[in-house]
């Protein structure tokens, strides 16, 4: 045999379409003008696996377009092989079709190719978020895209672009943060997916087709707005006017359309904007907003997907929840189980004229155009060549650093942390050792779950890699004395969408056992305590005893980096992606509001390396990394420190001003500039060293 393979030998039995050499425009045209209206809705029909994998002759009969594996919707054994060899079964039935229109297969790899026993976890986004670094963010993309190919699924129903204005929201950590700058910043993930804006990458094995989600205002709902349970913040309504819609909610997808991005998802919620006489109307029924805004302000040339049976929740039958759909501009249906009403129904509509044959065509040209510029047509199976790469150490490294850099130092008094190596330390809590509670939810299983649930390094494990005199107790029994400081690890167990699980079920509240853990701790010790969670949770008078404290977020698979941040070998960088409350009665409570007074504000995030050898060299170091973050992100304050009684606050260039949110806390402070050149700020700081 050859030693090369031999090269493709075009043979497109003379049907334009089939011939790669072609440009895209004319491959869609040429199909299209070929298929029945029949055929045309089948593209538009997005069904559920198990649903079809019941009855695989249907994929056949109905022309379905593509598939989904809803959350923890895996096949058995859970395996890349498996999944693999799942969905070029399916594959091959497309391939019995007419035109042998290969399928696209789509699932929620929102932190890693998180459905997938054995891959690499990434930190929720809200973690991304605190570590205020877009490139980090597009590499932990790259990495999920790279494991998500090499299973055979070609699309990804992430980034979530939402702009989180209310914790109690159970998605809040699915959210970047608060703040649409932020977020925008962050939209930039696309083409971590996705690769070049044209689309020319993704028919690579390590490229992904990406979704912006969900389309918009998702972040924005009110609490309490439902008169049925009086807390639907969950696809409930937001009620907003136009210019905070623009400003707040829309600006991160005119980015991800900017990036090229393949596939935007409409939200389950209701908007509301002020003044324009309509009340709330569902996102997947706003023509406006799919078709006026997105496809054509925005000039969105990928295609819209529902969210989960989402048409069901309008108002009026089914044949009208099709109409009003995909009259608005949706063009592929996550039906996900009703595909066969749903087939059948848009047929009938487009039949009747109810809906425009000319919406159809214009649908099923752009989901054909990105099935082509995915590569689906020349190599519809399953490339599993980079299967080795799944849960490789070159991945779990990228995990690893966005796991330290979003770490956020929220309190440090005397300097507990970093830990020394030689130090006694007390570990306890209920999310030490839980490698599900720091995955959070949407991991293996929909709504996640604690325990084992995917090979990873747990925070106690890395913990103990840096020291072994360690004492673990998970429960905070009877902690002994003699220990110098405890570390007390608490916070959320697993959940996704809704409204989450803490405490009663609507607050923020460390749960019994948490609160019990983290008093017996800081009673008898020094404490740092890590909260690990999706959103803030409330400390009240409780943080007064505690000596630090971080930030966590959901840092999944990779415990090593946050154990990094915790002995010193990489500085705390991270700053608050959302604000941090006092109390539930702040809520909702976001950087700008006019009466802002929260416990630690947006941005915060302290830095500090202090047990460097020579008298705070660390510390230089430290501050210098944060000040190249601020740099590179445009933000106001580049890091702070608190060495010995001096307090440290880096500005990014001289003459920066602090807004009073930032500086307030500092108010009592020494504070020492240092700006520009670092090689002078190196003796200012020496000397406030020696001073203190
Ligand atoms: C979620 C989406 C997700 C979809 C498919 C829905 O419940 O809102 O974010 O992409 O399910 O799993």
């Amino acid at each position: 045999p050859p030693a090369e393979p031999p090269q493709v030998v075009v043979d497109a039995h003379g049907l334009p379409y089939l011939d790669p050499r072609l440009p895209v425009k004319k491959r869609v045209a040429d199909l299209l003008g070929r298929m029945s209206p029949a055929e045309k809705a089948g593209q538009m029909t997005q069904a559920e696996r198990a649903a079809v994998g019941a009855a695989p002759g249907d994929i056949a009969a109905y022309d379905l377009g593509s598939l989904l594996s809803g959350g923890g919707s895996t096949p058995t054994p859970n395996t890349p092989e498996a999944w693999a060899r799942m969905i070029d079964g399916f594959q091959l039935r497309a391939q019995a079709t007419r035109f042998q229109i290969p399928l696209i297969y789509g699932v929620d790899a929102v932190h890693g190719h998180n459905n997938l026993v054995g891959a690499t976890i990434m930190p929720h986004n809200i973690g991304l978020g605190a570590a205020r670094d877009p490139r980090l963010a597009r590499r932990t993309a790259s990495v999920t895209a790279a494991e998500v190919r090499a299973t055979g699924i070609p699309w990804d129903f992430a980034p979530c672009l939402c702009v989180t204005r209310d914790d109690r929201w159970g998605r809040a950590y699915e959210a970047f943060g608060e703040d649409p700058a932020l977020v925008d910043a962050m939209a930039s993930v696309v083409q971590g997916f996705q690769g070049a804006r044209d689309g020319r990458d993704l028919k690579d094995d390590d490229k992904v087709l990406a979704t912006a989600k969900h389309f918009v205002g998702d972040g924005g709902t009110e609490f309490g707005s439902s008169s049925t349970d009086g807390y639907t913040i969950d696809q409930g309504v937001t009620k907003v006017t136009r210019q905070e819609l623009e400003a707040v909610h829309l600006a991160p997808y005119e980015t991800a359309v900017e990036r090229g991005v393949g596939t935007v998802m409409p939200s389950f919620s209701s908007l509301d904007i002020v003044g324009d006489g309509r009340g709330p109307v569902k996102m997947h029924a706003r023509t406006d907003m799919l078709t006026g805004v997105l496809k054509g302000r925005m000039d969105f040339d990928g295609f819209v997907i529902s969210d989960w049976a989402a048409i069901d929740q309008l108002p009026g039958d089914y044949a009208s929840d099709v109409r009003t759909s995909v009259n608005a501009g949706l063009d592929m249906i996550m039906v996900p189980n009703a595909y066969r009403d749903f087939h059948s129904t848009l047929v009938a509509e487009v039949g009747a004229g109810r809906i425009d044959e000319r919406r159809v065509d214009d649908a099923v040209s752009r989901i054909l155009t990105q099935k082509f510029r995915l590569g689906l047509f020349e190599k519809p199976y399953a490339d599993t060549d980079g299967a080795d790469r799944i849960g490789s150490a070159a991945h779990r490294a990228v995990a690893r650093e966005a796991a330290a850099k979003s770490q956020v130092l929220l309190k440090n008094a005397g300097g507990v942390l970093p830990l020394g190596k030689n130090q006694k330390v007390y570990v306890a809590g209920s999310n030490a050792d839980d490698i599900g509670n720091q995955s959070g939810g949407w991991t293996v299983t929909w709504q996640g779950a604690s325990g084992d649930i995917t090979p990873g390094t747990t925070v106690l494990e890395a913990m103990r890699k840096n020291s072994g005199r360690l004492t673990y107790s998970q429960d905070a029994s009877a902690p002994t004395a003699g220990h110098d400081v405890g570390v007390v690890v608490v916070g959320e167990t697993p959940y996704a969408e809704g409204l989450g699980d803490v405490g009663n079920g609507h607050d923020l509240e460390l749960s019994a056992a948490d609160q019990a853990a983290v008093d017996t701790v800081c009673a008898a010790m020094k404490c740092a305590v890590l909260i690990v969670s999706g959103r803030p949770q409330l400390l009240g008078d409780r943080l007064g005893d505690i000596d630090a404290l971080v930030a966590s977020w959901l840092p999944g698979t990779e415990g090593d980096g946050v154990a990094d941040v915790l002995y010193g070998k990489r500085p705390f960088t991270g700053r608050l992606p959302v604000t941090w409350p006092r109390s539930e009665a702040q809520l909702p409570i976001n950087v700008g509001d006019t009466a802002y007074d929260p416990q630690y504000p947006y941005g915060w995030g302290l830095t500090t390396l202090a047990k460097a050898p020579e008298g705070g060299a660390g510390t230089l170091g430290a501050l210098a990394v944060a000040a190249r973050a601020a740099e590179r992100t445009g933000a106001e304050e580049a890091g702070r420190a608190i060495v010995g009684k001096a307090r440290l606050i880096v500005q990014r260039k001289a003459g920066d001003t602090l807004t009073p949110a930032v500086a307030k806390p500092f108010a009592d402070a020494e504070h020492l500039l240092l700006t520009g050149r670092y090689g002078k700020a190196v003796d200012r700081l020496a000397a406030a060293y020696r001073a203190a």
